[in-house]
């Protein structure tokens, strides 16, 4: 039977104050990952809810971190598996003078849900849920089998999921994924995306001697901050260009298509520009090419650097350590051991032995293909469900655990949905969504479900 969004949308309606008590509980119920509070709790909370669509449920272990809430729903021999994903955990609420409403508490405000995980993620999280309960309720068996992948680490960079993946990786074939944390730019135009950079976060540091010296000693003592300083300018040149050895020898050539997708990315470099109080781009790039270079091109970004005496006035000192935090980011095909090792190896080639490496966490990259039947399933629901099309950006310029479940299980993955707004606030204060982007998220839901069961699985050449 086709799919008839008149009785799921009708559905929707006739629960809206249900599933708005519903969405109150998730609100209500702490799931801070950074301080462990509540996440037990939240994960029974997930469970039961997943449970109520008759879906299996098992809360599966993460070397003692919060559960991975691991669902399978769907007729078990149904042609096409669905991969989505999601989290349940939230960002602390502080600094909490700065909440207009209670963070822990649903409260409807001018068309907005306030609250703590409204958008990032327990708004998409639960919306999705609904959304199935409804295609169940009007539309029948599902057109797909489900698998449900809601861990509780990613705000704390998802330490466990990478192993747990690896762990069950014969359990998570699928078709396609559904990724968590899309939504629309301010001219109201949906943000897809096929994957997002990776990041490698690395602290160098640099020993000296066993304390800090009077620094009348510099002619014969060697000061760490100085070793620091050469290594650093080893690794980029003034160009911008990563000059570590090999380094972008491992950087794929991108196709044709995924150019021009991201030169039709809209981006409002005017407002950029005017907003961060800059005159101009890094190296004088013009706005085409600073989009290109957002997307296609890893970083190096020295994020906060420390030796010696940093107070007010002066103070003649010899530094014993030097240290320095560097992010990465990092596009197909590096990784972090790589990057690791391709750092390590450039530096002792320097000379610079002495300089330690410390990789305090890291993500590949994720890349998914454009084409995919999850892109054509996503484009098309957009379609269907909003009137809109997407903006496909071929990946995300910031970084998440995408590949643990896509590229490398061999998933195509895609960010789709509608919860983020441009006034969001994940992560700060006053976190909020739109009532009625909580509700086209369930609309978007149904359409995606019905145009990944039943469109091709390859794109037919009209020619
Ligand atoms: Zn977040």
């Amino acid at each position: 039977m086709a799919y008839q969004p008149s009785t799921f949308n009708a559905y929707l309606n006739e629960n809206r104050d249900r599933f708005l008590a519903e969405f109150a509980e998730f609100i209500g119920q702490p799931s801070v990952a950074a301080d462990g509070r509540g996440m037990l709790e939240m994960a029974d909370l997930v469970a039961r809810r997943f449970r109520e669509l008759g879906a299996e449920v098992t809360l599966s272990d993460t070397n003692g971190g919060p559960p991975v809430v691991y669902a399978e729903i769907g007729p078990a021999g149904a042609e096409r598996t669905l991969m989505i994903y999601n989290h349940y955990d939230v960002q602390p609420e502080d600094p909490l003078d700065l909440w207009e409403t209670p963070p822990f508490e649903m409260v409807i405000k001018d068309g907005k849900i306030f609250g703590r995980g409204t958008s990032d993620d327990k708004g998409e999280l639960l919306s999705r849920i609904q959304a199935v309960e409804a295609w169940l309720k009007t539309q029948g068996e599902l057109p797909v089998r489900i698998k449900w992948v809601v861990e509780g680490e990613e705000e704390i960079s998802s330490v466990n999921l990478h192993d747990w993946s690896a762990r069950h990786a014969d359990m998570l074939g699928a078709d396609g994924l559904l990724w968590e944390g899309a939504g629309y730019d301010e001219a109201g135009r949906p943000n897809f995306g096929l994957g997002c950079k990776g990041i490698a976060f690395f602290e160098l540091r640099c020993q000296g001697p066993s304390h800090d010296l009077h620094s009348s000693f510099a002619p014969f003592v060697t000061n760490p901050a100085w070793r620091l300083v050469w290594a650093l300018s080893t690794l980029k040149d003034q160009d911008e260009t990563i000059t570590i050895d090999g380094y972008l020898d491992h950087v794929a050539p991108l196709t044709a298509d995924e150019w021009a997708a991201i030169d039709a990315l809209p981006m409002e470099f005017e407002a950029m520009r005017e907003r961060w109080g800059i005159s101009g781009w890094l190296t004088g790039a013009d706005d085409f090419h600073a989009r290109r270079r957002y997307i296609s091109e890893p970083t190096i970004t020295i994020s906060g650097i420390h030796a010696g005496y940093t107070g007010e006035g002066s103070k003649t000192v010899l530094p014993a350590e030097a240290m320095v935090k560097l992010d990465f980011r990092l596009v197909p095909d590096l990784t972090p051991e790589l990057a690791q090792d391709l750092l390590r190896q450039h530096l002792d080639r320097r000379g610079f032995t002495d300089i330690s490496i410390t990789l305090l966490g890291g993500e590949a990259p994720a890349k998914s293909p454009l084409g995919s039947l999850v892109e054509r399933a996503a484009v098309a629901a957009s379609q269907d469900a909003w009137q809109k099309t997407p903006v496909m950006f071929p990946w995300f310029a910031g970084s998440g655990p995408m590949h643990s479940l896509s590229t490398r299980l061999g998933i195509p993955g895609i960010f789709a949905g509608a919860t983020w707004h441009p006034n969001a606030r994940a992560h700060s204060p006053n976190e909020n969504i739109y009532v009625e982007d909580y509700f086209r998220s369930m609309q978007f839901m149904g359409a995606f479900l019905d145009r990944f069961a039943s469109l091709p699985a390859e794109v037919i050449d009209s020619a």
